[in-house]
């Protein structure tokens, strides 16, 4: 609804422009964007970029599509097929945004700058530069947890980045053929090609899958000697694998692993890891144990980069574990700072925490009681702003919300003071979640704040539009909100497991050949969709490649 008003006012004030275009140019507004992963590319994708001066500043001078990140680690897609050149997406744009191949160090919000420094070998010149901004926008993603695990930075791989994955591609194969070179003892090779990975989440689950038809589909063919030397362990802590997904999905997988000889440790804190060896705790018994390994993939959770601890030490964020943003996704106590994606977490307020003010606004004549035709029209439009209430009367229809108002002989009422208001969205506050690090949040996150931007000039001008609903008085673009359109989870031997919206699950080949369809469709350009989709061809015909 407030999308179409939107629109009508656009297209007046774009013909009053025209009016008046020999008014003296009001100098652009300077955006800064850290950042060209999911949440910056889609930020920067649907800018409107006349109104804006905007740069980038990345250290990478691509976009990575990381849902196939698995699938570069043996080579079933190259590295080269899910990269997009920044430059050739900011040049759909006319050109007009500036790109500086280079990490921030610092950001000073009192004074409006960046610190970068470029990690490109220089003959002349600084590595160092800052930039001034009126708008920030953080979207530098986020870091991998080690949960300060002895041991695990100087002897793990990690899955986060286009290198490790080519880095991991190149190990598997080493230990291959260090597992086959003679003079070594059964045990010795069984050890180089013990492959342990640690985190049951999507990534390392993927990654295993992935490892597993490697080995059995290509690997076994060139290295016949050592084919039943080889297994695979994954290290997880909780008690199930996948378990963000529904049980369904979980126990799927975990039958699945099971007949494919992948073997998983479930209810296991890793607790240091060495050069040769893997320990564990068990976290029931408390029992330890060190296990030999060839090779060790970290797959465990999501951390937060020094440059952004820093600067919420200096918003007064210090104590928080994530940047915390409102759900306009400005940052709390940043001035003019966004931030978005996996670097960042929404704080999504509480119904409770206006209930007053909501039932004041929705008691029109001030009688102090609400007509149930009221309360259905508030209960309608406090939905746009508080996300749970959706997800409240998901579980639960309105006709039972309603009987909650019933008095204590369970007559039903006319009306409903705030005691009975307050009664009836008193568990609306329990379906609060907070957004998953993915990356369809992260686009999505992008893409709303484009709008916001190309709107900014409108919202000022128009302070009571495009939105209405009030709380303390303020006027507002309607706040984020997250769609979720489902997600997999692919298992090997051409089966995957999907979970989409409506609590329907799907499990097998067909799911795979869903997950192929989707996923060439989400490619950002027809070049690297092109490239993808040859990969998999090739891989279907002649298989992976196992040169390293
Ligand atoms: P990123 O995409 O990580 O982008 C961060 C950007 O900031 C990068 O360009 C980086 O180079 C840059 N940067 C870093 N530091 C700085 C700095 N100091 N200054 C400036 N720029 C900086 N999500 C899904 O929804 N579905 C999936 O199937 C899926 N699969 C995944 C598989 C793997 C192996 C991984 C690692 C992730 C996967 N994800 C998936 C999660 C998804 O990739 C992330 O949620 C998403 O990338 C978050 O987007 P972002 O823009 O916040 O961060
Ligand atoms: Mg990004
Ligand atoms: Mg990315
Ligand atoms: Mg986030
Ligand atoms: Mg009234």
């Amino acid at each position: 609804r407030s999308y179409s008003k939107l629109l009508i006012v656009t297209t007046l004030s774009g013909g009053g422009l025209v009016a008046y275009s020999d008014k003296p140019q009001k100098t652009k507004k300077k955006v800064l964007v850290l950042g060209s992963g999911w949440a910056g590319t889609s930020f920067l994708k649907d800018l409107d970029i006349s109104s804006y001066d905007v740069q980038l500043v990345s250290p990478r001078n691509y976009f990575a599509f990381t849902p196939l990140l698995p699938s570069v680690t043996c080579g079933s897609v190259e590295a080269r097929s899910i990269v997009e050149p920044v430059r050739n997406i900011l040049h759909k744009t006319n050109g007009q945004i500036q790109f500086w191949e280079a990490e921030c160090l610092k950001i000073d919000a009192p004074n409006r700058k960046v610190f970068c420094h470029s990690n490109i070998q220089q003959l002349a010149g600084s590595n160092h530069f800052s930039l001034d901004y009126d708008f920030l926008v953080i979207a530098v993603g986020s870091q991998v947890n080690t949960f300060d695990t002895p041991g695990v930075l100087e002897h793990c791989h990690f899955l986060k980045e286009v290198e490790d994955a080519q880095r991991i591609r190149r190990t598997v194969i080493d230990c291959f053929e260090k597992a086959v070179l003679p003079d070594l003892t059964e045990e010795e090779r069984r050890i180089n090609l013990h492959f342990v990975i640690v985190g049951g989440g999507p990534t390392g689950i993927e990654f295993a899958a992935e490892l597993h038809d490697f080995v059995h589909e290509d690997l076994v063919k060139i290295y016949p000697s050592v084919k039943d030397l080889v297994k695979i362990s994954v290290i997880q802590s909780g008690d199930h694998i996948l378990n963000t997904f529904d049980e369904r999905i979980s126990s799927f997988a975990e039958q699945k692993f099971q007949r494919d000889g992948i073997e998983v440790l479930t209810g296991q804190r890793v607790i240091s890891i060495s050069e040769k060896f893997i320990s564990m705790k068990a976290k029931s018994t408390g029992n330890e144990v060190s296990i030999p390994h060839g090779m060790v993939v970290w797959s465990t959770g999501v951390g937060t980069r020094p440059v952004i601890k820093d600067f919420m030490e200096q918003i007064g964020q210090g104590d928080r574990r994530a940047l915390a943003t409102d759900e306009w996704l400005r940052v709390k106590g940043g001035d003019g700072v966004y931030a978005l994606g996996d670097c960042s977490t929404v704080d999504q307020r509480k119904v409770m925490e206006d209930i007053s003010s909501i039932f004041e606004a929705a008691d029109a004549d001030n009688s102090g009681t609400l007509t149930i035709k009221e309360f259905e029209a508030v209960v309608g439009d406090i939905i746009t702003r508080y996300p749970q209430v959706e997800l409240y009367l998901k579980s639960m229809h309105l006709a039972d919300v309603m009987d909650l108002l019933k008095d204590s002989e369970g007559n039903g009422k006319d009306e409903v003071n705030i005691e009975g208001f307050k009664r009836a969205l008193s568990h609306v506050d329990s379906q609060l979640k907070s957004l998953p690090a993915t990356a369809q949040v992260a686009a999505q996150q992008g893409a709303y704040l484009s709008r916001c931007f190309n709107r900014m000039d409108l919202s000022k001008e128009h302070p009571e539009g495009p939105r209405r609903f009030r709380t303390g008085g303020r006027h507002e673009f309607l706040p984020f909100r997250y769609r979720h359109l489902g997600s997999f989870a692919p298992l090997g031997g051409e089966q995957a497991a999907a979970e989409l919206p409506g609590d329907w699950v799907s499990m097998g080949h067909s799911t795979q050949w869903l997950w192929y369809s989707v996923y060439a469709s989400k490619q950002v350009s027809w070049r690297t969709r092109l490239l993808v989709v040859g990969d998999w061809s090739r891989r279907f015909i002649f298989g992976r490649d196992s040169s390293r």
